[in-house]
């Protein structure tokens, strides 16, 4: 199976941004100026000698306004793209311009001219030469030749341009995966990486029917939706599973909020999946029903394999498998080796006294007393 994208996916961004210039000037102590207030500038052009004065160009109250559009092109990592600025001017009567200078930051932050156009009102300047990952920053300034001279306006604002690069969808099934024969409906990027969070794109809530793979051998769940026989993964959750965990298919065949388990112990958000009691549950607490005296042990050892058999998972991924899957969801528990849409997570450790969950919503307050975890769904 392959990601490569053959077609060419264009993207167009259109934001809209207005910037105001100052009113444009014409000496050679405000050119300084301007070009001071922005670090340097890459000027080839002969520069002004004489201070003539303000009286060269009169041109009060007028703006530069620079509309930026982003056209992201494909493939390659990091993608390709194209940048588009507009920049209209409307010229106040007796203003003396003759054209515009773009100017573009390099990675040095310095200001670099890319082009003058000899031209005024509304003009349009391609940046061919930008990727994804660059940052695009802009600005532009009016000048004005007189007998061989050339006096300048000053910068405008820096306009800032990203290039979002929109999610496609694409429809796999891959032999050699837990999920043999499947079609799977991934989104992905133009350059073929999968997005991270496909719920931006698919509403994680929307389905009637979920599927769970537990891959045991890499330590990690994979939540799907399943609408018309087609596989959306959603989530993918770090798990502990043991050696006793069963291979094979499962379902969900009850659920409960809190449940006592081996230990005795306590464990949350808790979903049977073999009769004689494998479950999913949150890292298992020491005291009935109690979120703050949980294993941390246990937590820290997520992503390997060392429970007695059920499978345990962080507190919000035990909460999104009891609130999204029913009873009778199929659960495939695999250890079969292949593709899998999503990574396996990485999450960070706990100090001994952190003895609650950080993804527990019902433990919110203890991280928030001590200031450790920041609480995200
Ligand atoms: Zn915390």
């Amino acid at each position: 199976m392959s990601f490569s994208f053959k077609k060419i996916i264009a993207t167009v961004l259109a934001v809209s941004s207005f910037f105001y210039a100052t009113p444009l000037a014409a000496s050679a102590a405000e050119k300084k100026t301007a070009v001071s207030n922005n670090t340097a500038v890459a000027n080839t052009e002969s520069s002004v000698s004489a201070n003539t004065g303000s009286s060269v160009v009169a041109d009060t109250g007028s703006a530069i306004k620079v509309i930026k559009v982003v056209q992201a092109t494909l493939s390659a990592k990091p993608v390709k793209a194209t940048v588009k600025l507009t920049i209209s001017h409307k010229k106040q009567k007796g203003a003396k311009i003759t054209g515009y200078a773009i100017y573009k930051k390099n990675k040095a932050g310095k200001w670099v001219r890319r082009t003058t156009v000899k031209k005024t009102g509304k003009i349009t300047y391609i940046d061919k030469y930008t990727t994804s990952s660059r940052k695009n920053i802009y600005c532009v300034r009016a000048y004005y030749i007189k007998d061989g001279k050339t006096y300048y306006g000053k910068l405008t604002k820096a306009v800032s341009v990203s290039v979002k690069v929109a999610a496609v969808r694409k429809k796999v099934t891959d032999k050699n995966s837990p999920v043999y024969g499947k079609t799977l409906v991934l989104y992905c990027y133009a350059d073929g990486s999968m997005v991270e969070n496909p719920t931006k794109y698919v509403n994680e809530n929307s389905f009637k029917t979920y599927s769970l793979y537990v891959n045991k051998g890499k330590q990690f769940v994979t939540a799907y939706g399943v609408k018309n026989g087609e596989y959306y993964p959603l989530r993918a959750f770090i798990c502990s599973p043991g050696y006793a965990t069963p291979v094979g298919s499962h379902k969900i065949i009850l659920k409960y909020r809190w449940h006592e388990l081996m230990g005795p112990c306590w464990g949350q958000w808790c979903s049977k999946i073999v009769k004689d009691g494998i479950y999913f549950h949150s890292i298992f607490s020491s005291q009935p029903n109690s979120n703050n005296t949980i294993s941390v042990r246990a937590y820290n050892k997520l992503g390997t394999t060392c429970s007695h058999g059920c499978v345990r998972l962080q507190a919000s991924s035990a909460k999104w498998i009891y609130d999204h899957c029913k009873v009778g969801t199929s659960v495939t528990i695999t250890e079969k080796k292949g593709y899998e849409p999503f990574k396996k997570p990485v999450i960070g450790k706990l100090p001994a006294w952190h003895t609650w969950d950080p993804t527990d919503p019902t433990a919110q307050k203890y991280c928030k007393e001590h200031k450790c975890h920041k609480y995200a769904k």
